[in-house]
């Protein structure tokens, strides 16, 4: 088999009154690029490609122009063969941040391709499922514009996805100390003890600030404190988890082998979080899955995008180890999106399967899932 073309759309979206913000910035819109692999024998395979702060043309111009190019006329099995040449060929100003995102879209859809062709499920390739569904928690409680109250918004938020069935969910954070302890209150008040509440700060704080913050979020039970410092600062993260009790994550910012292995070597943090559609694709992500479970830190992937990205995940959640192993293992959390996207469910013929907290894990092959392309047409940017 070989490749024959590489392409890729953009799609946009404008929220409307659904914009929502963060310690960051605040977005009135989603965008994603959506990677498409074909080969001469008629097998496609899909792939996404996670950014934040687009453009999403910067990603789809260097997964066409740049990478495209260096794996037509290759087997699509070759994966790692073919990762290494693309990691190499682009080392000089390319080792993380989008350049990395474009070569994880790409070796997600060679992956989607091999179990396609195989008539496997990814996961099998990836080893095996040690199971078959996952435990999600809502990622949303961002901060939601044009409201009276952002904390009845919030606390409203937070009862819909407990009665949704949920186990866990997320906050956003780093708004200011007072600001995020009166969130974190109020939901914990209006969620109750027996619900995982996770937090994250999306680096916006210092060492100093995170301490702070940290013991305040103990109070309440916190299970974990996400991105507490910026993504460079490893001695800050150490700092920040010798002084917390609340559990430390990070890593979303993070790419490749070469980046986490700090990350593990200096135990900054008590659960690492790349994401597949970041840190190099699953490929790559195995490699540091291997590395943090040498080291026994969790890795719990951080999810963001449309049903592709999500489909890709849930094979690689399948795929997940125990860290460690043992009669009754800690079963991961996966990362599920519930914030405001116009085209996330509709981007693929096939729908994930939500009910009491859990996400199934599909076992059709591949990635699970059909590019609706009719409909891309009516977001391409
Ligand atoms: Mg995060």
């Amino acid at each position: 088999m070989k490749i024959t073309g590489v392409k890729t759309y953009v799609l946009q979206a404008t929220l409307g009154e659904h914009g929502f913000g963060w310690s960051q910035r605040v977005t009135d819109r989603r965008q994603s690029a959506i990677c498409v692999v074909d080969t001469d024998e008629g097998v496609q395979g899909v792939g996404e490609a996670f950014y934040f702060g687009g453009p999403a043309e910067a990603v789809a111009a260097l997964i066409d122009d740049g990478l495209g190019p260096l794996v037509v006329g290759h087997d699509p099995f070759d994966t790692s063969v073919l990762w290494d040449r693309l990691y190499n060929l682009t080392r000089d100003q390319g080792q993380k941040g989008l350049t990395i995102s474009a070569i994880s879209a790409v070796d997600i859809a060679l992956w989607d391709i091999k179990g396609k062709a195989l008539g496997l499920p990814v996961y099998k390739l990836l080893g095996g499922a040690y199971r078959a569904r996952a435990r999600a928690y809502a990622t949303g409680l961002y901060e939601p514009q044009g409201v009276p109250s952002i904390v009845a918004a919030l606390v409203e938020e937070a009862v819909g996805y407990r009665e949704a069935g949920f186990t866990g969910m997320k906050l956003k954070v780093g708004y200011g100390l007072e600001t995020d302890e009166s969130y974190v209150r109020a939901i914990r008040e209006a969620i109750g003890d027996d619900i995982a509440l996770m937090v994250d700060a999306n680096h916006a704080y210092n060492a100093s600030e995170a301490i702070r913050l940290a013991r305040v979020l103990a109070d309440y039970d916190v299970y974990w404190f996400e991105e507490p410092v910026i993504p460079e600062d490893i001695d800050g993260y150490m700092e920040v988890r010798a002084a917390s009790d609340v559990l430390i994550a990070g890593g979303e910012c993070e790419y490749t082998r070469y980046g986490f292995r700090q990350l593990i070597d200096c135990r900054a943090v008590d659960i690492l979080q790349p994401d597949l559609c970041a840190a190099g694709g699953f490929t790559e992500v195995m490699k540091i899955i291997a590395m943090a479970s040498a080291a026994s830190i969790p890795v719990l992937p951080h999810v963001w995008g449309t049903n592709v990205g999500l489909a890709a995940a849930l094979q690689l959640y399948a795929a997940l180890p125990h860290f460690p192993e043992r009669r009754f293992a800690a079963e991961p959390f996966f990362e599920y999106d519930r914030s405001h996207h116009p085209f996330r469910d509709g981007v693929t013929h096939e729908q994930l399967s939500f009910d009491s907290g859990y996400l199934e894990i599909p076992d059709r092959p591949g990635l699970g899932i059909s590019l609706d392309v009719a409909y891309l047409q009516k977001f391409l940017a």
